[in-house]
């Protein structure tokens, strides 16, 4: 068998805000077609980690490849770079970001044009599949404010969805929503997960996590303390933090 394609490599990456080591030299490599979750106590630095990986922050050292993209990141990443950078990347928030002022097609589509410089025809045409793997195709010409929390981050997602991203990036996407509402955008994106996306997922979902993922990393403080399987990281932690962490979430509901 081929050795697994490596989409991600994450290493010695450090994030500082002001005198606060917020992401501590972590190292990651994420093969293709991986799901990741990454789980933790609140501040623990799953978002800056996620938000490194396509300079949304800016690490103070440490090396980065996406996809063909590799390079050093302490020092400044040309546009062109950085651009070639946020294109293998989708990110989807936890508010969903959609211009408010423009339809579901013209949110998909614009990026598509902008970036990619597809006509509208063709970036339309993407648009009208992207819809239908989120099923929404019926709100093509609604504007955002129209659509519930769940469609509309399940807009997000088909916006992302659409400059062809090597990965997915996930920033805890369904914590702004009603559970019920969140549980349809967890079904597209288990969806998108079994038709081989390659997907890095900040959640607090631990039982979607332990169902979609592939792999479960936990952080605290800044640092990965685990990583493995689900059903060995989430069932049976080895290190007591982890432990307590996974009470904790279990105590809450
Ligand atoms: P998590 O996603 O695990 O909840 P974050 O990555 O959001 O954690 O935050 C990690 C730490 O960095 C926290 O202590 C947080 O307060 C701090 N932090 C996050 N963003 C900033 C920022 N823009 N400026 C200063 N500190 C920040």
């Amino acid at each position: 068998m081929p050795e697994a394609e490596n989409i991600v490599r994450i290493k010695n990456i450090n994030v500082i805000y002001g005198g606060h080591h917020a992401v501590k030299n972590v190292s990651l490599d994420i093969t293709r077609g991986e799901v990741v979750a990454i789980v933790g106590p609140s501040g623990a630095g799953k978002s800056t980690l996620l938000r490194a990986i396509n300079m949304l922050e800016q690490p103070s050292s440490g090396t980065l490849e996406v996809g063909a993209i590799r390079f050093s990141v302490d020092r400044h990443l040309s546009a062109g770079e950085l651009l070639r950078l946020r294109r293998s990347t989708g990110m989807v928030f936890q508010s969903f970001n959609l211009f408010p002022h423009m339809t579901v097609q013209r949110n998909i589509s614009l990026p598509q044009m902008r970036v990619l410089g597809r006509t509208r025809e063709q970036a339309d045409a993407r648009t009208a599949q992207l819809l239908e793997r989120v099923h929404l195709t019926d709100k093509a010409h609604s504007y955002p404010a129209r659509l519930s929390g769940g469609q509309q981050q399940r807009i997000a997602i088909a916006r992302a969805l659409a400059l062809d991203p090597k990965v997915m990036l996930f920033d805890e996407p369904t914590s702004a929503l009603d559970p019920e509402l969140g549980l349809e955008v967890l079904a597209v994106m288990r969806e998108l997960a079994q038709e081989g996306m390659t997907m890095i997922i900040v959640t607090h979902e631990i039982a979607f996590a332990a169902d979609v993922a592939d792999r479960v990393i936990v952080m605290a403080n800044g640092e990965i303390i685990e990583q493995g399987p689900p059903d060995a990281v989430i069932r049976n932690p080895s290190s007591p933090r982890t432990r307590q962490f996974f009470r904790a979430v279990v105590d809450r509901r």
